[in-house]
């Protein structure tokens, strides 16, 4: 049962998602939008009718008053329902009109396009280190467009939020590389193989020519990562609330055992994140029929020789293919640490707009009072 139904007017379908972020980041997990892909509207499915239910189910309903709301007869039909069915325990009024906390909330999220959310909104104990906003990166500098922000599509991210709660009670945790990659990024990289003397960092190839990194598929002109849909992670032992692994620059290749590989709190998966190494690819899509994953496996020589990691190591790559595709995940060949996910039927199209740095969370948080009065 949805205890909270947000009640909006369709032209403010953002400052909806992100009250509803908002809610859920603090814990009131049980909201009814119907926007959103799990819990709100199915296609096809009769919307008056299923509104009506979901408003009768709710034990609060926050009104996003705005001039539209106002003017939307439908939003007035909610408010009726509401009354008639005497459910209605305790309402908030978030005023949308200029300088309320709605107002705010759209503010801080308007440097993202439809669709997209911070990672630490939806799920804030899921690790984040966004290595190409460092310098510690294959290619020895941070790269165009990054901020050291997690973004994905909404879905997304709420898929990975689902598979952080699921191995939450095994005291394991998610910890995120790369996420959301604008366009400009995918192109530095292809610019920064077609220069061999431009600076980079071989301990991330150090058994690859750099020339064969597009051939071999680990560098690409297109990626899904510009679509909010593919994340680049890897399993960590909570808590979490330990320092993250210090940074330093004395480190051996991506290959090397653990300890002398790129300081990284994260299990030992074998190899370090963006090994650009045949000891890389996925045990789990070894002789996969799935196509794409062919056709990967092709570009690295996945069926070459065996993969020489140890028996734990292949077992904790198993552990997070095996979670993701739980979570409607896939895999692909040369790469244990990259993920695609597979379930949002609309057409998506590449992005290139810059990563922003993301308010602190409690600057935002802060923000939603109910009942504020509008400025105007
Ligand atoms: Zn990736």
């Amino acid at each position: 049962m949805s205890k909270i139904f947000i009640s909006h007017s369709s032209r403010n379908d953002q400052e909806a998602i992100a009250v509803k972020d908002w809610l859920v980041s603090n814990g009131w997990n049980d909201v009814f939008l119907d926007l959103d892909p799990k819990r709100g509207l199915a296609p096809g499915e009769h919307w008056q009718e299923a509104l009506k239910a979901a408003a009768e189910r709710c034990q609060a309903v926050l009104f996003l008053i705005s001039k539209d709301w106002v003017g939307s007869r439908w939003c007035g039909l909610d408010a009726f329902m509401t009354r008639a069915a005497m459910l209605l325990i305790g309402a908030a009024t978030l005023y949308l009109l200029g300088g309320g906390p709605g107002a705010a909330f759209a503010e801080a999220r308007k440097s993202l396009p439809p669709g997209f959310v911070y990672l630490k909104d939806i799920d804030p104990t899921i690790v984040q280190d966004i290595r190409y906003a460092t310098p510690f990166n294959f290619t020895g500098a941070p790269v165009p467009g990054y901020g050291a922000e997690c973004v994905l599509l909404r879905e997304v991210a709420i898929a990975l939020k689902e598979a952080q709660d699921e191995l939450r009670p095994q005291n394991l945790g998610l910890k995120v590389y790369d996420c959301y990659r604008p366009q400009r990024a995918v192109r530095a990289f292809v610019d920064w193989v077609k220069k061999p003397d431009a600076k980079g960092d071989e301990r991330h190839y150090p058994r690859t020519p750099r020339a064969d990194l597009v051939k071999l598929g680990y560098i690409s002109a297109a990626s899904n990562h510009s679509y909010g849909t593919a994340v680049d992670l890897t399993l960590i032992a909570l808590p979490t609330e330990r320092a993250q692994a210090a940074r330093r620059n004395d480190y051996g290749a991506c290959v090397a055992p653990k300890d002398e590989r790129e300081p990284d709190e994260s299990l030992d998966m074998g190899t370090g994140f963006d090994c650009f190494d045949l000891n890389s690819r996925n045990p789990a899509l070894l002789g996969s029929s799935d196509a794409e994953a062919q056709k990967s496996a092709e570009k690295s020589e996945l069926a070459a020789p065996p993969l020489e990691i140890q028996k734990d190591q292949r077992d904790r790559r198993l552990q997070l293919f095996a979670l993701m595709k739980d979570h409607g995940f896939k895999g692909i060949g040369a790469e244990w640490w990259h993920y695609q996910y597979t379930r949002i039927p609309r057409p998506l199209k590449p992005q290139d707009f810059a990563i922003p740095a993301a308010e602190p969370r409690s600057d935002r948080s802060g923000r939603l009072r109910s009942g504020a009065r509008p400025s105007s």
